[in-house]
């Protein structure tokens, strides 16, 4: 494959020297729809990504959620896009010009948001399509005529099988969380989905890793594509403090109980790593009158959703996630996460704690590491380099916490039947979103860092609505950028 000399992609911003949205040519449309988010800076992908793509060149970009990566493609498709856009009712007039995959329905869910918002103030149609959920009204939507869609691969090919959509007029390809698309299982939809695309077309491709399956799965379908990184560094945030904890496996769950009650957190995100685990988890803190749900692959769609604003609205404090199901959300700088295990990949473990402690706030995440998770451990070690020591947990007995549950059961009792009613002597604290950020975070210019190698994730395809997709090993991460 050949990659665009890198002395040519314009370097990340120094935070002095951050440009403005007004000054890539957008149409006035768009920079209207940007100034209602509140965005005046672009961030350092969105910098480096949006002329690139304006040149109608394709894109490989090393990014993950968080880095501004949805609006750094959005962005540029609409303004390529507008010049053909219209306002005619008829549905031949709003051929699919711009196809987005994403691995999962919360990211498709969320990078539809984005393009509608950023998109409002042009004639331009929009749609997202994924499983779980009635394929009707994305059938009417489609047939209406649509020129952005925003799929999940299965859906999107029972779609065409039931010709629905058409993907003949697709000007401009996006494959978004790619190494996530692999993780999952999808390499078999995907191939038959790019093989449905005109041959010449734009193609862009974003990755948090560059595994060697994902390199060679660029330069199957990029043509001559320009490199962009700007990812997260794998040290973690300096603001983030963290603490792991001795902990025996059996009594996992009540110290996740007793940091909860005893510190009185709120927003917090738990993570397991297994499915079953995370409903285990989340059933427990329940009983002991903590509000929690849990978010995973088996979940309906309708369920995840609903897990996922009750924790943004306040009306739980606790969500427990496995990594899967986390990845892709827009949900960040909380005040706390927990390992309730060790991710079997290290890099996770940067992931999960990038969660907190972002924008300039502090966060803590804390980790539970039993016997059995001491090699996690030290992977772990090794790729942020830095020292984590267990410390036993003071003033947690064994027991007690559902001792004192069982004589306080009446009053939390009620708490659950009434999910409005806020526990007595606690204000809800609803979630947050993070302040639209003017100022580019520095987090966002640090070099992107080649680790080591990585384990298998415990997670199955959580879009059951593609057949093909397998659980599969997970490759190598960051194995570095792939230089020609
Ligand atoms: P993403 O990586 O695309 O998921 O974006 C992460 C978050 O940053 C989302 O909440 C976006 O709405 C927000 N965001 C994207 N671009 C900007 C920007 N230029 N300025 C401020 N916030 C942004």
């Amino acid at each position: 494959m050949s990659v665009t000399d890198p002395s040519l992609i314009p370097p990340a911003v120094a935070v002095e020297e951050i440009p403005r949205f007004d000054q890539f040519g957008l149409a006035p449309a768009i920079l209207q729809a940007l100034s209602d988010q509140g965005y005046v800076h672009p961030t350092p992908i969105q910098a480096q990504a949006i002329p690139i793509v304006l040149q109608g060149r394709d894109v490989m970009g090393a990014a993950q959620t968080g880095t501004g990566k949805t609006a750094s493609f959005s962005l540029p498709i609409i303004q390529l896009l507008l010049a053909q856009a219209n306002s005619s009712a008829s549905p031949a007039r709003h051929p699919v010009r711009a196809l987005i995959l994403t691995p999962t329905r919360e990211l498709a869910d969320q990078v539809a948001e984005n393009i509608k918002s950023y998109s409002r103030h042009t004639p331009l149609r929009t749609t997202v399509v994924f499983g779980g959920i009635d394929m009707t009204p994305q059938t009417t939507a489609l047939r209406s005529g649509v020129e952005i869609v925003i799929a999940t691969p299965g859906r999107l090919l029972d779609h065409i099988q039931q010709k629905t959509v058409s993907l003949s007029q697709t000007e401009i390809f996006v494959m978004d969380e790619a190494d996530r698309m692999l993780d999952m299982g999808f390499l078999p939809d995907l191939q038959r989905i790019i093989n449905l695309l005109p041959k010449k077309r734009q193609n862009l491709m974003f990755s948090a890793t560059f595994s060697p399956e994902i390199k060679k799965l660029a330069s199957t379908f990029l043509t001559d594509p320009v490199l962009i990184e700007v990812a997260r560094s794998n040290a973690t945030a300096d603001k983030v403090t963290q603490v792991v904890y001795k902990v025996d496996d059996e009594a996992k769950r009540d110290v996740v109980a007793h940091l909860i009650r005893g510190r009185d957190l709120k927003q917090v995100l738990v993570f397991s790593n297994t499915k079953i685990g995370t409903s285990r988890l989340a059933r427990e803190l329940e009983k002991q009158g903590i509000k929690a749900s849990a978010i995973h692959g088996d979940k309906t769609q309708n369920e995840r959703m609903a897990a996922l604003e009750a924790f943004k609205n306040g009306s739980i404090d606790v969500l427990v996630a496995t990594d899967v199901a986390a990845r892709g959300l827009d949900i960040s700088d909380l005040p706390c996460v927990i390992n309730y295990d060790l991710p079997y990949n290290a890099e996770d473990y940067v992931h999960r704690i990038g969660r907190t402690g972002r924008a300039g706030a502090s966060g803590d995440a804390i980790s539970l590491c039993s016997d059995k998770d001491a090699r996690l451990l030290i992977d772990i070690e090794k790729l942020i380099k830095q020292k984590l020591v267990p410390v036993e947990l003071e003033g947690f007995v064994p027991g007690a916490a559902r001792h004192t549950q069982t004589q306080r059961e009446p009053e939390h009792r009620g708490e659950h039947r009434s999910r409005d009613a806020a526990p007595r002597g606690r204000e809800r604290t609803p979630y947050m979103p993070p302040p639209r950020k003017e100022k580019i975070d520095p987090w966002f210019l640090k070099p992107y860092e080649a680790t080591l190698s990585a384990e298998s994730v415990a997670e199955t395809p959580k879009d059951k609505t593609s057949k093909s997709a397998q659980p599969q090993k997970r490759a190598a991460l960051l194995g570095g950028l792939p230089k020609s």
